[in-house]
Formats: structure tokens, sequence, C-alpha cells
């Protein structure tokens, strides 16, 4: 995603600010974390796309290969322990 349009997204629970760290760039963001400040809700930025869900983890429970996809696309600590720890919480494990 570009980081034009960062400033314009919004949690999606409380509707604050979002703080972004960036992990890999080329051009424009392809990896990185968004945090909420206020209600700490955390979005992951996998392959350019901004995954705004509410919760990840319940996005991950409906598609779990993706969840495993994820996990070995990311290349950071932090982005690998925020999947594990999403796919922790996973529904029907
Ligand atoms: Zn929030």
């Amino acid at each position: 995603m570009h980081e034009s349009s960062v400033e314009f997204l919004r949690c999606v629970r409380c509707g604050s600010r979002l703080e972004l760290e960036v992990f890999t760039y080329d051009l424009e963001i392809e990896k990185g974390i968004f945090e909420c400040q206020k209600c700490k809700l955390t979005f992951p930025i996998i392959e350019k796309i901004p995954i705004l869900w509410d919760d990840f983890s319940e996005y991950l429970s409906s598609c779990k290969i993706l969840g495993g996809k994820l996990y070995q696309l990311s290349n950071t600590g932090k982005m690998k322990n925020f999947l594990k720890y999403s796919l922790s919480k996973t529904k029907n494990q």
C-alpha cells in the first residue's frame, strides 16, 4: 500500500488513528503492522495489502492455509509473533 493512504486509515473498532511500523518497503509498504494506540487492536500489512479486520484470528479461522502462508512470508520477529499469536487464538483447533 502507498504511504499516502496511511493517513486515511482508522481503527475499525474505535476509529482512532493508527500507528504504523514498516518492516519492508519497496516503492510502497510491503510488510508492516498497524497498531491502534487507543484499543491496541493490531492489523498487518502483508504483500502490500492492509488487512483491516476487527478480529484477525477469526479471519484466519476461516482460512487456516492463509495463516500458514503468511507466517512463511513474514520475515520479521514481530510479524511472526503477531501471526503466531493470532493463529493460536483461531477457533476449531
Ligand atoms: Zn482502536
